[in-house]
């Protein structure tokens, strides 16, 4: 089963992602963590990346989708990928997509999550208004110090927030004829978004 959750920053895919891998045993793939990961085995497509990231810039396609592909198995949830039509594209010819499930929340909504958002420098542990950390100012993980993201203020998030409206959104239009498109109201609670994930997941599939 092939899961591609969509959703602007603040939706809480990555959450919700890692919830249902564990729940129907997928595997996460998150261009994030998976960009982390690879940079540490120092793998030559996250290497490239990296120069793009350096300078602020997002990858070309083709570099993420080498990524993936690397790293692609029979089962699993993306998270962030893909993020425009040419990587719908390439993915398509890789594995077959069950769902794509948009998990839809406001503009307003979406701005006031990420900016409430602390991030831990050593783990990449994300806490916010709903996922506080247990010691104000501390990562429950590792201990270190968390904080708010240089790229998380007002004017960055609302630009990632058109990208998302211009550039990944279409991807809805473009998996819709395939009757695999579904829309979960993601301004919920954590644990709320993710029982309506799994209703909708095990009453569409043959589990
Ligand atoms: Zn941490």
């Amino acid at each position: 089963m092939n899961i591609i959750l969509l959703g602007p920053q603040g939706s809480g895919k990555g959450t919700q992602a890692d919830l249902l891998a564990k729940h129907f045993g997928l595997k996460h793939l998150s261009t994030g963590h998976l960009y982390r990961q690879a940079l540490a085995k120092k793998e030559q497509a996250a290497l490239k990346i990296k120069t793009y990231a350096d300078k602020g810039e997002l990858a070309p396609d083709k570099l993420i989708i080498q990524l993936i592909k690397n790293h692609i198995s029979d089962a699993n949830i993306f998270d962030g990928f893909p993020r425009t039509l040419e990587q719908a594209e390439a993915l398509d010819e890789l594995i077959n997509i069950d769902f794509v499930i948009e998990l839809s929340l406001s503009d307003t909504e979406a701005v006031r999550r990420i900016s409430h958002r602390l991030e831990c420098h050593n783990c990449g542990a994300i806490f916010g208004a709903e996922k506080q950390p247990k010691q104000k100012g501390t990562c429950d993980v590792c201990g270190s110090k968390i904080e708010q993201r240089a790229d998380d203020k007002p004017e960055a998030i609302k630009k990632r927030i058109e990208r998302y409206h211009e550039e990944t959104e279409p991807l809805l239009e473009y998996y819709r004829p395939r009757k695999i498109v579904h829309k979960i109201n993601a301004a919920k609670n954590v644990f709320d978004v993710f029982t309506d994930l799994k209703i909708l997941i095990e009453k569409h599939s043959a589990l």
